[in-house]
Order: structure tokens, then sequence, then C-alpha cells
């Protein structure tokens, strides 16, 4: 870990506790935690100095990613759709509503990023949710599924068809007309808020829409996406070296057949996979930062590979773990047990593991030689 983000980890440390595996079991964060994590300007850490946040690099971001994705994948989860939310602003918005909502999401509110419809999945395109323009207001239609944080959120960015093309809006929860309704018992990320969110003739700004209605589907999903492959990716190294430490840890203190698991090379095996597959997924999510850092055009694809490897592996190297664990692994809550469920979210969440190889085939087609 990156000594110069020592405060950063410390204020992780000081505010995760041992408190995981209750937030887990109860499905829920308290919200003021949230928002004291928010107002460390934690939630979105990349945010600059100049909107109040920490302005934190793509690596330092995701290194602090991955650290609260190895104590709590649902606090990791609100984390990912706060940045995802404030980089959507940070590409989309004009000066002004940068000016106007950035400093909110880095002072404790909090926000959360809505694509995905009942009918609209993976095929985003298919999407029903209209935003209509009406003199200097907006009326936004429609309902969205499993927005991870909603539950908690102030604020959601929107995205819906509108004016021929389509529109980021942000919608206060509060405004008459959004109606939030809990995701029960979710398999993983259980505290991390999912909820789907219905919008009844919701009425608001029409300076709400980021940077103006009408503009293609595909570049506002893929600039919020972006930001919520790359750091659901360098969770997934948090997941893996939470598995690898719990599984070493556990290995190199039961004795079975006279000797410590460590002494059994079958077991052995398995601490090698758990070593490679966090390895692999950290030079993935490393080399995609670098990426970030440098604006190289290799950043769409090296996202997708590192979110790709990183969900595969933490999926893997959980039920890796909890084998090694066995019996004292598979308590509900247990910091493997909740690996094993979080992990294979993050196959399914920001381009499921097909959505990724349809990318990634594409790529390797376009640039044989
Ligand atoms: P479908 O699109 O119906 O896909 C079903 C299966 O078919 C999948 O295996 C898929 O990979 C496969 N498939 C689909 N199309 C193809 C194809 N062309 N080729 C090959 N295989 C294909 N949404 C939000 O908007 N905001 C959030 O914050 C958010 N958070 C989430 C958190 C969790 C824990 C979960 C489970 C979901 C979340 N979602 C969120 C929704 C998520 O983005 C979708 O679940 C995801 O895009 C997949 O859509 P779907 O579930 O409708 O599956």
């Amino acid at each position: 870990m990156p000594e110069r983000l020592a405060d950063e980890i410390a204020v992780v440390d000081e505010l995760v506790g041992d408190r995981a595996e209750g937030w887990d079991l109860a499905g829920e964060i308290p919200r003021e935690l949230l928002r004291k994590f928010g107002a460390e300007g934690l939630l979105c850490a990349q945010v600059d100095a100049g909107h109040g946040g920490r302005g934190l690099g793509s690596r330092d971001n995701g290194e602090l990613t991955a650290h609260a994705g190895s104590r709590c994948s649902s606090l990791r989860s609100v984390m990912t759709s706060q940045g995802m939310a404030a980089w959507t602003i940070q590409r989309l918005a004009g000066p002004q509503q940068s000016a106007a909502l950035l400093p909110q999401l880095v002072s404790g509110k909090l926000a959360a990023v809505g694509f995905s419809e009942t009918d609209a999945g993976s095929d985003l395109s298919t999407m029903s949710t209209t935003v209509e323009l009406d003199g200097d207001s907006l009326v936004l239609d429609g309902h969205k599924v499993w927005v991870t944080g909603a539950y908690y959120a102030d604020l959601l960015v929107v995205f819906a068809k509108c004016d021929g093309g389509a529109a980021a809006v942000v919608v206060p929860t509060s405004a008459p007309g959004v109606h939030v309704e809990r995701v029960a018992d979710p398999m993983g990320c259980r505290a991390a808020g999912h909820a789907h969110v219905r919008f009844d003739s919701v009425r608001l700004p029409a300076s709400s829409i980021l940077g103006g209605p009408g503009l293609p589907l595909p570049l506002l999903v893929t600039a919020a996406l972006a930001y919520g492959r790359i750091s659901v990716a360098w969770g997934c190294v948090g997941i893996l070296r939470a598995c690898r430490n719990a599984a070493a840890r556990h290995a190199s203190s039961r004795t079975q057949f006279g000797k410590l698991l460590t002494g059994h090379q079958l077991v052995e095996r398995h601490l090698a996979e758990l070593f490679v597959a966090e390895q692999v997924a950290t030079q993935a999510c490393a080399y995609a930062s670098e990426c970030w850092e440098a604006g190289s055009p290799d950043l769409v694809v090296a996202t997708v590979l590192a979110k790709h490897v990183s969900a595969g592996n933490a999926a893997k190297g959980a039920s890796t773990a909890v084998q090694v664990l066995a019996s004292a692994g598979t308590r509900d809550g247990h910091v493997v047990a909740r690996a094993y469920r979080d992990a294979k979210l993050m196959e399914i969440i920001e381009g499921s593991n097909e959505i990724c190889q349809l990318i990634l085939a594409e790529h390797a087609v376009k640039t044989a030689q």
C-alpha cells in the first residue's frame, strides 16, 4: 500500500473497524457513517482539489478502493456508485454544473447512478425512461432497477431517452414523484443499498441535464461505465487480498493429519492459485490505471480487461478461500463467506463476463496482424 495513502487508509480503517460483518448481516451501513466517509472526500477521491476533493490519480484511487473492498464490499460498492456519479459529472457537466454539484459529493451528500431497467440490462439501447423538455423545465418518467446505493442517495444520475438521443439528469431523491424501493435480500453486497427507483412525472429545472439534451446514449453510458469498471476491478483486487490473507492465516495455524495445512500440497496449491489470482488482477488494474493517467487510447480495452480478469479471479479466488477454511469460513458474515457471495455479483455488473468478452473479442479481431 503506498505510504502516501496512509491518511486515507487510516480513515477507512477507523470508520469500518470490525463492523463489516454486522453491516452485512443487518443489510445496512449507518447512513451517518456514509456521510462522514463522504465528507472526508473518500467516496469519490478522484474529485479535484478545486472542487474540494482529494484529487487522487487513478492508481491511488484504485489502491484506496481495493483497501475498502478488502474490508467491506458493500462500502466499496457505495464508493463505486458515488465515484461513478462524480465522474459522469466531471465528464459531461459544464463549469457551473460542476461547481454546484461536485462540492456536494465531497461534503457528505450521497449519490448513485441509474441506467438499468427491467427490460434493458445488458442492452441499454432498449431503455424506456424518458425526459421531455418543457420550457425551462424537464419531465422525467420511467423506472430504474438495481441501483446500487440508491437507498442511501440524496442525488441520482439517471440516464434516459431525450430529444432524439439521450440525457444524463441529476435528480434529487427528495423531488416529488421519485419513489425508492429497496431490493429485498440481495445475494451479496447486502449493505450496499440496492434499490429500484420509479419516476412519475418528475419535474426539474432543464439545467439538471448534464451537458445538454440529445447526446448519443453510448457516449453517456460509456463515461459512467468506464469509471464503474475500473472501480469494481480494484474492488475485486481487495476481495482477493482479503481472501488470500484469510486462507494463508488459517492454513498456517490449523493442523490436520499431524501437520499444518500449509504442509499439505493440495492446500498449498490453493494458496498458490490465490496468490496468482491476486497478483494478476493487481497487474491488470495497475495497467488500466496507467492508461487512465496517461490518457492512453488503450484505456477502454485495458479497463474492460481489468474488470473481466479481476471479477473472474475474485469469484474463483473467493471459492478457493472458502475451500481452504472449510467449516471455519462458512459462517454467514465471515470474511470469506461474504467474499464468496459478493464476488459473484462482480461478474454481472458494469458489463457482465459475456459483455466484456464481446468487447475483448472485437478488439482481438480488430488488432489482429
Ligand atoms: P441480462 O442483460 O438479461 O443478461 C442475462 C445473461 O445473458 C447474462 O449472463 C448476460 O451476460 C447474457 N447476455 C446478455 N446479452 C448477451 C449477448 N449479447 N451475448 C452474450 N451474452 C449475453 N444497474 C444500474 O443502473 N446501476 C447500478 O448501480 C447497478 N448496480 C447493480 C448491482 C448489482 C449487485 C446487480 C446484480 C446489478 C446492478 N445493476 C445496476 C444492474 C446491472 O447493470 C445489470 O444486472 C447488468 O447490466 C446485466 O443485466 P441483466 O441483469 O438484465 O441481465
